[in-house]
């Protein structure tokens, strides 16, 4: 998630510099991990040549056990064996337990928003199960790396809010891994085809995974994917089309569906789910369960699964909705996930989209490559010209305004590139000049958040205050430069600025100040309003004052100007109390007691514009 400037131009390091950079697929069913060596991406294998780590976690007397060893006793001792864990990560209790009929874990009573699974090695968050099983990735690959990692590219599904995100990000630190950002799934599996590097257009990514899938609609731009729509269903995948095929099982053994709504029933799923795999290879397949055995063919499991893959292109057609896309424009169809093997499956998406979709790249395994990628160029692998690939940014933009406040204009997680403006006014009769300061973070007071850079605007024609109109531009390109330029619209003049918001900002600050920014949240608030109102008490009183300075005597009686006068008084000591409600009652009162006189000056000053000019003149406009 983070705007990193990745390394300068022309400071690649050499061969021997190599810094050990993966890139891990942390999946809801399978997690994996990749690097980049000598040119080529490739998955790392476990010590037994297997490249998929279940994505399962057992607490057992003696320790715990991740992956194969853990799906392993999955059946047998479901209540310590933690699956699909992905879908508790940043999730509050609330949640998690519209989630109870999927997962059967037991949750523990808990002070912390965050659920915790009971165990019989004590209760533990998602995010520290995800922990183990990231942690296992990160040895498996400095055994075969030969050292130490630098650092890590994780993926995350597109639709992952914030706490997800956080979450994630904390897991890993928790084992140990310095993560150079986040990626989403669907980017990286572009990336894994060299998609980054093609020609610009819209491509698609099709994942079915085991419980979920995702279909994902981007834009590459300049090198730079650019979100446009997502979709899916949180709650279809593989494991689904192994529900029917169990279904169709117990059928077959004569036994009742019960069993397998209550979770309980791990056996049949786990035949099922054998028999599936096989199916994509195989026209036929024997099955057995209990006392039961017999065979399915490929067409019977075709019919079974039909709705679910239907299902999924309705999503998809959705999302190419949502995205403003026909299919025909699509550039590319790229297939991730396990499930996309199932032959139906990949005929079906043929269909909708008119053409073949992309499926060398193993599905499995393209996701963590496209990942490796990316943390191979994060790492300063790669030359200086090579893929910097920046989807969104980090921390919003904004600029001070009066008072010491921040209005921020571009808010955080913003794709890239992106432009946007915003009109501002003059606070002083008569200012020239204006100074812009722009500033990046989530805090409301200029000081809380960074300065990035400041500039003047001058040149602004003289006007009453709030008249001119200036127009003040932030535009962020692909490379993640932001400009900033402001302009006065009735005259022209201009000014701007380019800026590196990201330099030298590292992930960890980029997280304190995020974690800043909700824990002052409240506090920010009340200071944000104290601000304002002692603004717009101090405007009101300067103006007031001028006024009564050059037509007060003039226009008012005596009685009304010392009236007046004491206002003023009783509004400068008010404006010092820090009591934001007291200032803006006091602010009201003053604005009544002098309605009169402003409108009196008002006719005066029609009345002083006129004087001179034939009528006529001002007829046109
Ligand atoms: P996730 O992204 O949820 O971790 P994966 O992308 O690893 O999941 O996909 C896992 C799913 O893929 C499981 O449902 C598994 O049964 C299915 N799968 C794996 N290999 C095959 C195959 N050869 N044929 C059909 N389904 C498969
Ligand atoms: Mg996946």
């Amino acid at each position: 998630m983070s705007l990193l400037q990745i390394s300068e131009p022309g400071q690649a390091p050499e061969p021997h510099q190599q810094k050990r950079a993966v890139g891990i697929d942390l999946g809801t069913t399978n997690s994996l991990v990749a690097t980049v060596r000598s040119g080529s991406t490739d998955t790392l294998t476990d010590l037994e040549g297997r490249h998929i780590l279940p994505s399962v976690v057992r607490y057992t007397e003696s320790g715990i056990e991740v992956g194969h060893e853990a799906w392993a006793h999955a059946v047998e001792d479901s209540l310590n064996t933690i699956v699909s864990v992905k879908r508790l990560m940043g999730r509050g209790l609330k949640d998690v337990s519209t989630l109870g009929g999927v997962l059967p874990y037991q949750f523990a009573e808990s002070e912390s928003r965050m659920p915790l699974i009971q165990t019989r090695k004590g209760a533990f968050s998602p995010v520290e199960i995800s922990a183990e099983i990231l942690r296992t990735l990160a040895e498996r690959a400095s055994e075969s790396l030969g050292g130490e990692l630098d650092g890590a590219v994780i993926t995350v599904p597109a639709y992952f809010d914030d706490g997800q995100r956080q979450a994630t990000k904390d897991a890993a630190r928790l084992a140990g891994i310095n993560v150079y950002r986040l990626l989403n799934e669907p980017t990286a599996a572009a990336v894994a085809y060299g998609l980054d590097e093609g020609a610009e257009g819209v491509i698609a990514v099709y994942d079915l995974g085991g419980g979920t899938f995702d279909i994902s609609v981007l834009r590459l731009n300049k090198g730079v994917f650019e979100v446009m729509a997502t979709g899916g269903d949180s709650a279809l995948g593989g494991d689904d089309f192994d529900k029917v095929l169990a279904g169709w099982i117990l059928d077959q053994a004569g036994i009742g569906h019960d069993a397998l709504e209550s979770g309980s029933h791990r056996a049949v799923m786990v035949e099922a789910r054998r028999a599936k795999e096989a199916l994509t290879d195989n026209d036929t397949v024997s099955v057995s369960h209990g006392d039961w055995s017999g065979e399915v063919t490929k067409a019977l499991f075709n019919e079974l699964v039909e709705p679910l893959v239907t299902k999924t292109l309705r999503s998809f057609k959705r999302a190419l909705r949502d995205g403003g896309v026909k299919a025909r424009d699509l550039q590319e169809v790229v297939m991730v996930g396990g499930s996309t093997r199932v032959p139906l499956v990949r005929d079906k998406v043929a269909e909708l989209a008119g053409k073949e979709p992309l499926t060398s790249i193993d599905p499995d395994r393209v996701v963590a490559m496209g990942a490796a990628r990316q943390a191979n160029a994060l790492a300063g692998n790669k030359s200086a010209d090579e893929m910097l690939l920046l989807d969104v940014i980090p921390l919003s933009l904004g600029l001070e305004t009066m008072g010491g406040l921040m209005e921020k204009v571009i808010h955080r997680n913003t794709t890239i590139p992106v432009s946007r403006a915003q009109e501002f006014t003059t606070y002083k009769d008569g200012q020239t000049a204006m100074a812009v300061q722009v500033l990046q973070g989530e805090r409301e007071l200029v000081n809380d958040n960074r300065s990035l850079a400041r500039f003047e605007l001058r040149g602004i024609p003289p006007l009453p205050a709030g008249s001119a109109k200036i127009r003040v531009t932030f535009q962020v390109d692909a490379d993640g430069l932001l400009s900033v330029s402001a302009e006065e619209l009735s005259t022209g003049v201009s000014s701007s600025v380019v800026v590196k918001p990201s330099y030298g900002l590292s992930d960890d600050e980029i997280t304190r100040m995020l974690r800043d920014s909700q824990t002052s949240a409240a506090s920010d608030r009340d200071a944000r309003k104290l601000r304002e109102q002692e603004v717009e008490a101090d405007r009101l009183g300067e103006a007031l004052a001028v006024a009564l300075d050059t037509d007060g005597k003039a226009l008012l009686s005596e009685e009304e100007f010392s009236a007046l006068v004491s206002d003023l008084r009783n509004l400068k000591s008010v404006r010092g109390s820090g009591d934001a409600d007291a200032i803006k009652v006091e602010i009201e009162r003053v604005a009544k007691a002098s309605d009169a006189f402003a409108a009196r000056r008002m006719n005066q000053g029609i009345r002083n514009a006129l004087s001179g000019h034939k009528i006529d003149e001002f007829k046109e406009s």
